[in-house]
């Protein structure tokens, strides 16, 4: 059972709001306080009462969590309305854009004075699809046991949505002068159906989201035993592609085996794939990750990340061969990355096949250069009977990564250093994010997210796993984070210093 599991107990609201001041840096109440409204120019006048904020916390997200907002169908109208309702009662300016009338997107905005361009937040209200059998509390219930809050989307995305939402209100209701505008996009179809999300909002509204910096999911802070570690900032992610191998070949009858066997053919091509090392490429953002990370791990972790910035052929290998073996995310953030991940061929025991198929999944690094790497799977290939190309995917663009000496990064810093005391490591993904249709627009994106426990994915807790959960008091410090990171980006005369 997990540590902080037995030592938590079920929080009221103001037993979580000390144990979420407890848990920021600083932990005085007084002067976090004092921080939250901020010695900057501009900043509204009362203190935020945090114990009253993270109640409120808990009341909006489980409000949205209990909405079924599964994709497929994906009718995320009722969490929209609730968002609209929420936003609207306090006076911020909100509209909804919607491709299908069940789907619409969220757009508020706070005004800012005009000297920057806007500032845009973003979640999606759609969470992925769920087997009810395997869920102790229920994916709609919201309920809280331990410490615990427990529903699908807890962690993917009702939890940045929450961040949002609170961030918005509070700012309003703080009355802070913005040099920028500050917009919220609560975004549908996330989960397979961009087209009434994302690519809605880009193609067709954009000038509704237009910003110079985004904020979504895709970081993360990590625990160990309870305790913070590191927090991940997604800069840049990988890009899918899809390649196919087919292999032609002579059919015949069963009895009779063929060396032009097409199975065999694709068997063959497909196993090349098992000790092919892709060439290693590391980027501003990869780089500075394992530079960092090695400064925050025991020793004999440590020297592998070294190893791996050294640029010494000999280290590099050495330590992509463990990465390969034990830490597989790692391998993947090396380099062009391929999966086999579909085999089709055949359809009756005693008839060879003139056609066998290969899938591979690729995941390139977001500056490769697809020609050039669909050659060289040609030559791993190295056979005139496989074709190799590309298949269809929903590609999306390959973009340059988020700086990481912008304001937006530096303000990150802070506030992660502020509000959970630990190191930032700048991070690629290896998966894809709705970011990439907006840094494809020219938006500097990065991806955050709340703390949770590493031990919790083993024990299936994670997002998309058959059960989700987060700890009260860590969603109430990022709703804390969010909050103050927005107010360091927007907020008037970000220039002031904290002391
Ligand atoms: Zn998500």
């Amino acid at each position: 059972m997990h540590r902080a599991m037995r030592t938590l107990l079920r929080l009221g609201p103001t037993a979580l709001a000390a144990a979420v001041v407890a848990a920021c840096s600083g932990g005085d109440p007084a002067s976090t306080a004092a921080n939250a409204s901020g010695p900057l120019a501009g900043a509204g006048g009362q203190p935020i009462d945090w114990a009253a904020a993270d109640s409120e916390t808990i009341r909006h997200f489980q409000a949205l969590v209990r909405m079924d907002t599964r994709d497929p169908p994906g009718i995320e109208k009722p969490a929209a309305d609730y968002l609209v309702n929420a936003l609207r009662a306090e006076g911020v300016e909100v509209q909804t854009y919607a491709l299908e009338p069940n789907r619409p997107n969220v757009v508020a905005r706070i005004k800012g004075n005009g000297s920057k361009r806007p500032l845009l937040i973003l979640g999606h209200t759609d969470v992925v699809n769920i087997d009810t059998t395997k869920w102790k509390h229920g994916p709609f219930s919201a309920a809280r046991d331990s410490g615990w809050i427990y529903g699908r989307g807890a962690v993917d995305d009702k939890d940045n949505v929450t961040a949002s939402l609170m961030t918005m209100l509070l700012l309003k209701r703080q009355g802070i002068t913005l040099d920028r505008d500050v917009i919220f996009l609560a975004e549908s179809g996330e989960e397979g159906s961009t087209r009434v999300g994302i690519q809605f909002m880009v193609n067709q509204q954009f000038p509704a989201i237009d910003a110079e910096y985004c904020l979504a999911e895709g970081g993360s802070v990590t625990r160990v035993g309870g305790a913070v570690r590191y927090a991940s900032v997604a800069t840049t992610e990988k890009i899918p592609r899809a390649i196919a191998l087919t292999a032609k070949g002579t059919s015949g009858h069963g009895s009779v085996p063929l060396e032009a066997n097409a199975v065999l053919r694709i068997s063959a091509a497909v196993a090349k794939f098992a000790s092919w090392r892709p060439p290693v490429r590391l980027n501003e953002t990869t780089r500075e990750y394992f530079t960092r990370l090695a400064t925050i791990s025991p020793p004999e972790r440590a020297a592998r990340y070294r190893d791996i910035v050294s640029g010494n052929p000999a280290r590099v290998a050495a330590a992509d061969e463990y990465f390969r073996k034990n830490e597989p995310r790692h391998a993947s953030m090396l380099r062009t990355s391929i999966s086999p991940t579909i085999v089709n061929g055949g359809y009756r025991v005693n008839v060879i096949p003139s056609e066998a198929t290969a899938t591979l999944d690729v995941r390139m690094l977001p500056d490769d250069d697809s020609t050039a790497f669909l050659e060289l799977v040609r030559k791993v290939v190295n056979d005139p009977n496989v074709d190799v190309s590309y298949a269809r995917r929903d590609v999306r663009p390959g973009t340059p990564a988020a700086s990481l000496s912008s304001e937006v990064f530096r303000a990150v810093e802070a506030a992660t250093t502020s509000v959970y005391n630990t190191t930032t490591l700048p991070t690629m993904l290896t998966g894809a994010t709705d970011m990439a249709y907006l840094r494809a627009k020219g938006m500097e994106c990065y991806g955050i997210g709340p703390a949770t426990d590493e031990e919790d994915g083993p024990l299936g807790y994670s997002a998309h796993s058959d059960q989700e959960r987060i700890l009260e008091t860590e969603l109430a410090r990022f709703v804390r984070f969010q909050y103050e990171l927005v107010k360091g980006i927007a907020a008037a005369k970000t220039a002031v210093e904290r002391p």
